[in-house]
């Protein structure tokens, strides 16, 4: 009999939305945290043409790519590694730096995909509680055991919104034994680079590293391209772990090309931005709790597990579906992404509905 390693054998793939409108109605999905906007035009014309050479294999080194985000970043070149998503990068760091015998730490309601990276490198999966739907610096620190190899921040957080400043994640990585690697993951970072508090900068310690995607505010999560900047040394073993030649060449085009066009970037995140601002006022005024947000999502609290499915079906009769979050500890909470302004009116018009029948 053909059987698989344990580790593996024990694992359940990583859960996404069920993605079905019921017969006859449009599938609005708000489930992905996709953009609300495909990328400029230019993206895809770049990437098109990038297929002309489609028979050679893709720059294993993804040089022209970095060149681009390290000049506008103003960073170093050599520091950074893409991979297809950040994903990529976030499973090669957890088989690089953990195993059975070391643990990984994250917070209570973390980005689901740390779970499983710990699942990929057999490592032990820790949780430090969060306050108010937010990290805390202290529980993570209070949290770290002899052998926590590994810490992940996603900042702004997923599936909370939520993110802390810069001086607390100072504080974190002070209060850090030298011996664990923080990875601070920003796939939402430019939604908040107008708060002016950049990261890159602690990679230069020696011990951080800071992950980029071009999924989010790039209009991208088709392309799959991430990126991280890190210290030479974690880069050296992280690059081991990788795939060669990751990135398809009409991909890496298209996050050059979407890189060059700040300006359609910065738009998307406005028009976000003041679309969040809509549908949180609305559903504030329908008496649901939503957390301050500084992503391309909300996350509702709505009241109890219950109250979270029977809303969560009612819209899907209706073919708009939202991320249920019972898999972070958090069953009375519904997650959207933020989309279009009709859609999101829609789904407001439904909540109010479904609140005025509940009575
Ligand atoms: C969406 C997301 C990612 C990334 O994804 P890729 O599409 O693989 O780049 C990483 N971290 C968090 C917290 C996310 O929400």
């Amino acid at each position: 009999m053909i059987r698989p390693v344990d580790h593996i054998a024990s694992m359940s793939g990583y859960a996404l939305a069920q993605l079905s409108a019921p017969e006859g109605a449009r599938l609005i999905s708000l489930s992905q945290n996709e953009s609300i906007r495909p990328p400029s035009p230019l993206v895809a014309e770049t990437a098109a043409k990038a297929m002309a050479d489609g028979h050679l294999y893709p720059d294993p080194d993804w040089q022209e790519l970095r060149q681009a985000i390290s000049e506008l970043n103003n960073l170093h070149a050599r520091d950074i590694l893409c991979g297809a998503g950040s994903m990529d990068l976030i499973a090669a760091i957890a088989v690089a730096f953990a195993d059975e015998g070391r643990a990984i730490l994250t917070s209570e309601h973390a980005y689901p995909f740390f779970r499983t990276a710990a699942q990929l490198a057999r490592a032990r999966y820790d949780t430090a509680p969060e306050r108010e739907l937010t990290v805390s610096v202290e529980a993570l620190l209070e949290a770290v055991r002899p052998d926590t190899a590994l810490v992940f921040v996603a900042n702004p957080a997923n599936p909370t919104g939520t993110r802390i400043s810069r001086a607390e994640l100072l504080r974190l990585r002070e209060g850090l034994p030298d011996s664990v690697l923080l990875v601070i993951d920003e796939a939402y970072g430019e939604f908040a680079d107008h708060l002016g508090e950049p990261l890159f900068d602690l990679v230069n310690r020696g011990d951080t590293v800071v992950l980029r995607s071009f999924s989010k505010a790039y209009g991208l999560a088709g392309a799959r391209v991430g990126w991280g900047l890190f210290p030479p040394a974690i880069a050296h073993e992280v690059r081991k772990v990788m795939a060669p030649n990751n990135i398809s060449a009409a991909s890496q085009a298209a996050a050059v090309a979407a890189v060059r066009d700040q300006t359609y970037m910065l738009e998307t995140c406005a028009i976000t931005a003041s679309l969040r601002t809509f549908f949180c006022e609305r559903a504030m005024r329908l008496g649901l709790e939503v957390t301050e947000s500084h992503t391309n999502f909300v996350l509702m609290r709505t009241g109890s597990a219950d109250r979270a499915r029977r809303i969560d079906q009612c819209l899907r009769d209706k073919g708009i579906i939202l991320r249920a979050q019972g898999g972070v500890g958090l069953a009375d909470c519904l997650r959207l992404t933020i989309g279009s302004e009709d859609d999101l009116s829609l789904t407001a018009d439904l909540l109010g509905a479904f609140a005025k029948e509940e009575g």
